[in-house]
């Protein structure tokens, strides 16, 4: 992520919609990827130091769950990322709202990277065959109106489903306990969950897919069984020698996802150490060799820098020459999914 400026000159940052120093307005424009500061025009209208007009995302104006902005005369309510949004937790329900921000702002950081990478990226509502949806689900485990006692993130079809749930800290890190996971987070599920929507969207050519076989495996294996197998028996064997994760030994398709998003918080952590000086090149202008000696050095220190605060390691994975193949074969990946704009 990269660093913002206010008008006033005081650093602000992606999610905020106001500066503390100078009060004014901010949100962030998407289309010209950056924090804007704003003066009030009254009447919901927004305008900055060039004179264009914003409204806020209208689910910033009614819900405060989003700094994004449309212009003026956008004919949706919606901000470029809230277009997206098929299904949000009930707002009847106090305790939704804080839900909803947290999935709303991991959403966001998403769009972000997405858009800096230069992915394609449509709705499904502009496109119901190749664009993408998301909905943020509650079952019983968050109020007894839901059936269902467990609706599982993932994808389906062009969407993302991401349990409403996970955005609360304590049964988040109880779920991440019962499985032994080393890391879960909203971010991570979103990232991980676009990795399956892009390689629906890829349709690989031969090429690309005997070569993602050989070092994925092959996707056609039955994934309930495997996934069946993988939470009764749990991980492959060894699977630190070839995997990114535990869950990612699951399946073929499971591991491609975590890779996947392995590779966004990679990039976006990157990028966020350039910005802030700590990295003298951005991931950008990096092959994904350098990309990846760049993260050994910087993940240390991050880790080492959570350790010095009294938390445990931010970013608890290994990249060996193995998971170094397949995020290689992410980054060719994307050079076709770029063509497909
Ligand atoms: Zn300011
Ligand atoms: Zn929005
Ligand atoms: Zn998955």
């Amino acid at each position: 992520m990269r660093r913002f400026v206010c008008d006033c000159g005081s650093p602000v940052y992606f999610e905020n919609d106001f500066c503390i120093n100078c009060r004014s307005a901010l949100g962030y424009d998407p289309l010209r990827a950056d924090l804007i500061t704003l003066a009030d025009w009254g009447g919901g209208v927004f305008r900055d130091l060039q004179g264009n007009a914003f409204r806020y995302c209208s689910n910033g104006e009614d819900f405060g769950v989003c700094n994004w902005l449309r212009p003026a005369d956008s004919p949706s309510q919606f901000c470029k990322a809230c277009q997206f949004n098929r299904t949000i937790p009930d707002q009847t329900r106090a305790e939704n709202k804080e839900r909803w921000l947290v999935l709303e702002r991991g959403k966001k950081r998403l769009f972000y990277t997405l858009a800096q990478l230069n992915l394609p990226l449509l709705s499904g509502w502009a496109d119901p065959q190749r664009g993408l949806l998301l909905d943020f689900i509650e079952d019983a485990r968050t109020s007894d109106k839901y059936p269902e006692t467990f609706v599982s993130t993932g994808y389906l079809g062009g969407v993302i489903t991401i349990n409403a749930v996970e955005a609360d800290d304590v049964a988040r890190a109880t779920v991440q306990d019962e499985l032994g996971e080393s890391y879960r987070t909203v971010l991570g599920h979103l990232r991980h969950e676009s990795g399956h929507y892009y390689w629906s969207l890829m349709n690989p050519e031969p090429m690309l897919l005997a070569e993602f076989r050989q070092v994925f495996g092959d996707e056609r294996k039955n994934y309930q069984a495997a996934l069946d197998a993988h939470y009764q028996n749990g991980p492959a064997l060894r699977w630190r020698e070839r995997f990114i994760s535990a869950y990612a030994s699951s399946h073929p398709s499971e591991d491609w996802a975590e890779c996947w998003g392995h590779y966004l918080h990679i990039y976006d952590a990157l990028d966020t150490a350039c910005s802030h000086r700590l990295l003298d090149r951005s991931p950008e202008s990096m092959s994904m060799s350098e990309r990846l000696r760049a993260w050994s050095k910087v993940s240390l220190m991050l880790n080492e820098l959570n350790r010095s605060v009294g938390r445990g390691d931010a970013y608890p994975f290994v990249i060996n020459e193995v998971v170094a193949e397949k995020l290689e074969l992410i980054d060719l990946a994307m050079d076709r999914l770029r063509t497909l704009h």
